[in-house]
């Protein structure tokens, strides 16, 4: 029963290629109509094909195993009399929403093709190769001939070349394009999004669920602490005339921060009486966003040139934010804000207004049927190549493929937006550029990003005349994963709490600086690790009183997994974490002493008790660690989580206006088309803040989808 039922056209299809003595390469798609090992079996199989198969008479099912991602990956394959009648992955840990396509197709297409040698899904490229890697180490324990399995290999084939109309073209399908592609359906225009993976989501998945906006609503809900009074205070002093500030060059931000001084005045009018740290309520104002992207961003480049941000781009970001969230609410994605939103400061925001956020495939489910419910038509695995441009210049569509190799050309009548992400998966153009990191780069830095992030857009729309801005600098995320460079393995809490520590045992930066300080102090330590001390998340007094083994902690990760998986040290005492830090973990084995530890993390309580950190000038302090308090209760603990700064973002891009349209080298508006998102250059400048990407893409995908609806009227 079961033969007949695999003798299906993805098994017939493996022997016509045998039999036409393809050793290795393409197959055709398949067919029914080629005689088949198990249709040897029936009456009406030609004799002269019925060679003996290689692999006739094993049967059973045999399990193998190989390295993935996030851990092992296990595949058990069934075999009836030589034939794989099933295939199943039986362990992966594989990120969910970015292996999902392989997991599914890998499998069947074993099964389909009788072949371990598939084409690597688009985007999973690791997780493909790592399903058939287990495939094959299955196969082998069956005893299968690998050579004969190896001969099948299948690569998919182009099919007919296509050709599609529609008003307007989104290129990417990460936060930017799918806000974008909303925003202009939900405006009465046709819109067709494309995407080069084989799922949504882009860097916006993968992105930590921080999201920046001045809500002044949740600042009365907060105390203003005495650290951030005193930040408010230094503001009030600064000098115009101050070298640092740059406004020499810059004289157009000399208004904001007149305007920041005037809105900090206003406030401590407005609050007389009340103290900060007990009454005084939170503060936030445009002004003060757009000054700390001016000076977390102002930077010198290798050349000695200096970069900062665009001032319009910064206004509208600023002033867009909220309402960009709010919008969001209305996609219903479950979010607060006003009174109700608690506020904190993700690493590198530098004040404390980021908005939680929802992370992962939940943010990019909703964004997708959200997508879909306003009529947008979603295609995978779709890529754009080049953009498609009449006799005046308009952008009228763009010619794509298929990870088959199907071309598709798409036409539009109102235009492209483009919204195909940064490039910190090309390490070889973020080095083509740079004139920051200088050595610090290699053409095989890591990156926390998507594989398909390798600048598409920004090299298409190049081709086509547009500008470019701010290509001299990528961020780099500083508390990456040593071994993969992603952000996951580890441990974080507030930026405000996190100790930061050497192989030594001693803190060697401000933890609150923005990321390209933090990434260039921990750049000095030995092979560029560095370590967080973890102790859970402060209580409402500011104290971590320790983190249980089974607690759930940040990524949806746990400490007991993190610590038995090779990826953190754990302890109940110090001691015992001193114990444990001499095992490898995360490519490190520092060996701290227990000695080191707690003159560290006493300095730094005594930091925190004092509001005012001697050493690096932390400006906002919490995380008191209640040693006494750890060490008593056999169930909490403290971990350590080793780190290192891997590519993460890139601020420079395409030259957009404020309309979120496209500018030539001249200035010029290039007629159709937009760019939203990280595919954009000139708001961030040197220094992306952390938690004004989230900011930034759905505020700007927003204008872009609105602009290109527009076009049509
Ligand atoms: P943003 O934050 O700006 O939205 P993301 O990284 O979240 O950027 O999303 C960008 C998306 O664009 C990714 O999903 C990426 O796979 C996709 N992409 C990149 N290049 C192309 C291309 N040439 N054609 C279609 N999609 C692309």
């Amino acid at each position: 029963m079961m033969k007949k039922k695999i003798l299906s056209a993805g098994l017939c299809l493996t022997m016509a290629v045998s039999l036409a003595g393809c050793a290795s390469g393409t197959a055709a798609e398949p067919t029914t109509a080629a005689p088949s090992q198990a249709a040897e079996s029936s009456s009406s199989a030609p004799e002269t094909t019925a060679a003996p198969s290689p692999n006739a008479g094993i049967s059973g099912t045999f399990t193998g195993t190989s390295a993935g991602m996030q851990g092992p990956v296990s595949v058990e394959l069934t075999i009836e009399d030589g034939v794989i009648t099933k295939a199943a992955v039986t362990e992966s840990h594989e990120t969910a929403g970015v292996c999902d396509v392989a997991l599914e197709r890998i499998p069947a297409q074993i099964v389909d093709y009788q072949t371990t040698t598939l084409d690597s899904v688009t985007g999973a490229t690791f997780a493909s190769r790592a399903i058939m890697r287990a495939a094959d180490a299955a196969a082998e324990e069956a005893g299968m001939d690998m050579e004969a399995l190896k001969a099948r290999a299948y690569s998919a084939q182009p099919g007919v070349n296509q050709v599609w109309d529609t008003d307007i073209l989104v290129i990417g399908g990460g936060g930017a394009g799918l806000s974008a592609a909303t925003t202009a359906a939900q405006d009465g225009s046709r819109v067709i999004l494309i995407e080069k993976s084989s799922f949504l989501g882009g860097n916006t998945m993968m992105a930590g669920g921080a999201y920046n906006a001045v809500d002044t609503e949740a600042q009365g809900s907060a105390i203003l602490t005495e650290a951030q009074k005193n930040t408010l205070d230094t503001y009030l002093a600064l000098d115009p005339s101050g070298e640092s500030l740059k406004f020499d060059q810059f004289p157009q931000w000399q208004n904001v921060l007149t305007q920041l001084q005037t809105d900090i005045k206003d406030f401590y009018a407005a609050n007389e009486g009340t103290t900060a740290g007990v009454d005084m309520p939170g503060f936030d104002s445009v002004s003060l966003h757009m000054w700390h992207i001016y000076t977390g961003g102002l930077r010198q480049l290798n050349d000695g040139t200096w970069t900062a941000s665009d001032i319009d781009l910064a206004k509208t970001l600023a002033e867009n934010a909220l309402g960009s969230f709010e919008w969001l609410k209305t996609l219903g994605l479950d979010l607060t804000s006003g009174s109700d939103a608690s506020l904190y400061t993700v690493l590198g925001a530098m004040w404390p207004r980021t908005h939680r956020f929802p992370a992962g495939t939940s943010l990019i489910d909703s964004l997708e049927e959200a997508a879909k419910t306003a009529g947008v038509d979603i295609y995978l695995e779709t890529q754009a190549v080049s953009l498609l441009t009449d006799a005046d210049g308009k952008v009228v569509g763009a010619q794509a493929e298929q990870a088959d190799g199907t071309k598709v050309t798409v036409n539009t009548s109102q235009g492209v937006i483009l919204a195909s992400g940064g490039y910190c998966a090309n390490a070889p153009m973020v080095k083509q550029y740079d004139k920051y990191w200088g050595d610090s780069l290699s053409d095989h830095t890591l990156t926390t990003n998507v594989g398909t992030n390798t600048g598409d857009g920004i090299v298409m729309a190049m081709d086509i005349g547009a500008d470019t801005t701010g290509l001299e600098i990528a961020q780099m995320m500083p508390s990456s994963s040593a071994l993969k460079g992603t952000m996951t393995d580890g441990l974080w809490g507030d930026a405000s709490e996190q100790i930061w520590i050497d192989g030594s045992g001693n803190r060697f930066v401000n933890e609150y600086a923005e990321r390209d300080v933090l990434t260039l102090a921990s750049l000095e330590q030995e092979n560029g690790i560095f370590y967080i001390i973890y102790a859970g998340q402060s209580d409402e007094n500011g104290v971590c009183k320790g983190v249980g083994y089974d607690e759930a902690a940040t990524f949806g990760a746990n400490v007991a997994a993190l610590a038995e998986g090779g990826h953190i040290w754990y302890g109940s005492t110090l001691a015992e974490l001193a114990e444990a830090s001499k095992t490898s973990a995360g490519g490190a084995a520092p060996a701290f002493t227990e000695e080191a530890l707690r003159n560290t993390i006493g300095t730094y309580n005594s930091y925190v008790s004092a509001q005012k950190d001697d050493d690096f000038g932390k400006e906002v302090l919490s995380g008191f660690i209640d040693l006494e308090a750890i060490e008593s209760d056999p169930n909490m603990g403290i971990c350590i989580s080793p780190r290192k700064a891997s590519l993460h973002h890139t601020m420079g891009g395409v030259t957009i206006n404020t309309d979120a349209s496209v500018l030539d080298t001249d200035g010029n508006v290039i007629q159709g088309l937009w760019a939203a998102g990280e595919v954009t250059g000139g708001i961030h400048a040197g220094n992306r803040l952390g938690g004004n990407a989230e900011a930034d893409i759905f505020t700007f995908g927003r204008i872009a989808g609105q602009n290109a609806a527009a076009a049509g009227k």
